[in-house]
């Protein structure tokens, strides 16, 4: 619609994974306003400050908008057609040491993309995403319980639950928008107990009933403790547990699948998990965990638990997420509105591309996986390629990927060149300078980064390649309750940015055009060929044909045949042109409208529930439709103070800056509010160390050391002896000293707690 000569229309949010919708006032081809929308369900017109802020990230003064090509100490300007060529060479050198690093804010239609060139193309599974730091145990607490990924429950819970736990989460000022749901039917007088269990106090615990805090890594005791009060009492809904649960607990050697056990040796295994225990082992006193357990062990009260980075950065990720998963098993809390355990996003796709597109080292689109012949048979067949040219070998996963990028290749570093897109490694992965060498000495290896402004990640880059974003391009993305939502191109992108889908499909014409097989299906034809009206192939590869075509439709309706087989249905993509979202699975009615589900595995709205159950889990890993409820034990974490390094240290995000701080330290609104990092300290241990806010400290690490500002009683405070820093800032980079140790299952390393100790400077 154009109101007083502005035109208005509609896109998620660019930044996290609530999935707020924006309205964006477009005139004289720019971005002038951005109002929240009033239609769309998730945010009913609010926003939080960095969505009222969103259109400002496209108009910071340093975009990329050419192809720089480094020479000596310097990044000089190229032409995307040697830019083509360069990269068409490195990957020519050996396609199996090409890898393609990626990221939950890729764009559905983009994730698909990047999947095909790799496993359809180089006929490889190098190819991992950013999400594998954020969300991968979720995605294995999920499978493990269900045999499915995702969350059964959606934001809707939020305004049916009588009672929120937040495990190690912060909403208010992560996911800021959901929280206001909740604090705004308390407003309304309405009754919902707020339950904070974390490491530190956050402006969540102040609005919170019950605030408890828990020594690092000991929530599996906690969660442990809890199961076990609902088993000795009797208090767990036996007659939800017979019907629709069994038992699992670690096998040796590990596996995701773990070994059946009896509800009697689950109920021995819990044993020792007494209130007295877990007090001394978490600090949250027995008193507080028979409450836990006296709430969740009430039928009366609707329970919904909300987790992100807490639970899911965590060396026991996997292990947590059962856990937390098995509790509302347990109890019954599960499958009515209000009764949910919920895992969220931190970004706007990782959920719509990384999760379900599948591009992650393991997987392949629609839920399938690498290690099943007949996925792989089903990928070729959809892309039409000769039998055998989806691998069956996995690919590295994030760490592993870089680690052998920064190993010289006679020792085993067989990955020669990583192709980075929409992400900031330099700057994100735990204990950086050991996985991407800021000297960039070894003279083999080549970095290519594709990102719209300058990053950590591009000042050491080989080839940089300048990126359109956002309402520069069209776009599609999928938030933390299985909402896909789509908007259209708005504005150019400044100079020569290009869409990241284009960057790749041109390259892959480029390696066609020199003949390399593996971008021919097998009658010959371009893998990413599109047609246009008259019949004709349009030439994608050349920008100025791009938008002949919605190429984001075609993708998204090749895509859209892959996800049926997990029953994550997809509408045809003219449906998310009218709605503001649509949850899947997404299924045709007989009118011949087309109807979202909000509760998954729930009779009363699942269309895949068989028709007379309350609950079915049709994906079970045990094939009789029941969920898994896991034991795992409570272990110490790799690494713990000691007398050397006194202190624990846990990194995080704050509400002004989105991740690595590339976009929103360009708006100059966030940046004011928000100028740099700190280290936040318990008063206490300030006192004992004579250091006053403002003051600056060495925080040190067996790994490295930075030298910060104190921040006490500021948005947060540590229990004594932890600290916290956020991640945002690159000239104040913590991701220097933490740890990468990882889970074992979902390869997502621990950014919340290693040892640390604190020298006043
Ligand atoms: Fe954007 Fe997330 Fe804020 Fe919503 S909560 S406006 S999606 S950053």
């Amino acid at each position: 619609a154009a109101r007083n000569g502005v035109q208005w229309n509609k896109a998620p949010c660019r930044f996290c994974g609530t999935g707020c919708h924006v309205q964006v006032g477009v005139q004289n081809g720019k971005v002038v306003a951005i109002a929240g929308d009033q239609k769309a369900p998730v945010n009913k017109g609010l926003l939080c400050v960095k969505g009222y802020h969103v259109g400002l990230a496209l108009y910071g003064s340093d975009r990329l908008t050419t192809p720089l090509l480094r020479k000596g100490d310097k990044q000089v300007p190229i032409s995307w057609d040697e830019a083509l060529d360069i990269i068409a060479r490195r990957v020519l050198k050996d396609p199996k040491g090409f890898g393609l690093y990626g990221s939950g804010q890729w764009t559905i239609p983009e994730g698909y993309t990047a999947s095909k060139f790799v496993k359809g193309g180089l006929g490889t599974h190098q190819l991992d995403a950013n999400a594998r730091l954020c969300m991968a145990s979720a995605v294995t607490g999920f499978l493990a319980t269900y045999g499915v990924d995702e969350p059964a429950g959606c934001y809707d819970d939020l305004d049916a639950c009588d009672v929120l736990i937040m495990w190690g989460n912060n909403p208010a000022e992560m996911h800021p928008v959901l929280f206001s749901r909740v604090i705004d039917r308390r407003s309304r007088g309405e009754k919902v107990t707020l339950i904070d269990i974390g490491t530190r106090k956050t402006r969540t615990s102040g609005f919170c009933d019950y605030s408890l805090r828990f020594k690092p890594n000991s929530d599996l005791a906690i969660a442990c403790g809890i199961a076990h009060l609902l088993v000795e009492n009797g208090t767990y809904d036996k007659a939800f547990v017979e019907a629709n649960c069994a038992f699992r607990a670690p096998s040796s050697p590990p596996t995701l699948e773990g070994k059946a056990i009896t509800f009697e040796e689950y109920r021995e295994l819990l044993k020792p998990y007494t209130p007295e225990k877990v007090e001394e082992l978490s600090g949250v006193s027995a008193k507080d965990l028979r409450m836990l357990a006296g709430l969740f062990g009430r039928r009366d009260v609707r329970i919904t638990s909300l987790w992100c980075m807490g639970m899911n950065q965590h060396t026991r990720g996997t292990a947590i997420n059962n856990l937390v998963h098995g509790l509302h098993l347990l109890s019954g809390h599960f499958g009515k509105p209000g009764d949910a355990p919920t895992s969220l996003t931190g970004q706007p796709s990782a959920c719509g591309t990384v999760r379900e597109v599948g591009t992650l080292a393991h997987a392949l689109p629609g839920g399938r996986v690498v290690a099943k012949a007949e996925h792989r048979a089903q990928m070729e067949e959809i892309w039409n390629l000769p039998k055998g040219r989806v691998s069956d070998k996995i690919g590295y996963h994030t760490l592993e990927m870089w680690k052998r990028f920064s190993t010289p290749t006679e020792q085993g570093g067989d990955i020669h060149t990583i192709w980075v897109q929409v992400t900031n490694p330099a700057q994100t992965l735990p204990n950086t300078h050991k996985l991407v060498d800021p000297s960039r000495k070894l003279a083999d290896k080549f970095l290519i980064v594709s990102d719209v402004y300058p990053s950590a990640t591009t000042r050491i880059a080989d080839l940089v390649l300048p990126s359109a974003m956002w309402v520069e391009k069209n776009g599609m993305v999928g938030n933390s309750e299985r909402r896909t939502q789509q908007w259209f191109k708005m504005v150019n992108p400044p100079g020569q940015a290009r869409d990241d889908a284009w960057q790749l499909i041109a390259v892959a014409h480029r390696l066609f055009a020199l003949g390399f097989e593996g971008m021919k299906d097998k009658d010959g034809r371009f893998l990413f060929e599109v047609k246009g009206k008259d019949g004709k192939p349009v030439p994608l590869w050349d920008f100025a044909h791009y938008y002949d075509v919605n190429v984001d439709e075609h993708l998204f309706e090749e895509y859209r045949k892959t996800t049926r087989i997990k029953h994550k249905d997809l509408a045809p993509y003219q449906e998310y042109v009218k709605a503001r979202g649509l949850r899947w699975p997404v299924v045709e009615q007989p009118d011949g409208s087309w109807r979202e589900t909000r509760f998954r595995f729930a009779g009363f709205d699942d269309p895949y529930v068989k028709k007379g159950r309350d609950i079915q889990f049709y994906h079970s890993t045990t094939h009789d439709d029941r969920a898994q409820i896991w034991f795992s034990p409570y272990e110490p974490p790799p690494e713990s103070p000691d007398t050397e390094f006194p202190f624990w240290l846990c990194t995080g995000r704050v509400i002004e800056h989105w991740h690595s701080g590339t976009m929103t330290s360009r708006i100059p609104q966030l940046h004011r509010a928000m100028p740099q990092a700190y280290v936040e300290m318990n008063s206490a241990d300030a006192r004992r160390l004579g250091v006053s806010n403002g003051d600056w400290v060495t925080v040190e690490t067996r790994r490295g050391k930075l030298d910060l500002p104190v921040w006490i009683g500021g948005r947060g405070e540590p229990v004594e002896g932890s600290l916290f820093v956020p991640f945002f800032d690159e000239r104040l980079l913590i991701n220097g000293l933490t740890l990468d140790e990882h889970d074992p299952f979902s390869k997502q390393p621990d950014y919340k707690k290693c040892a640390a100790r604190v020298r006043r400077r």
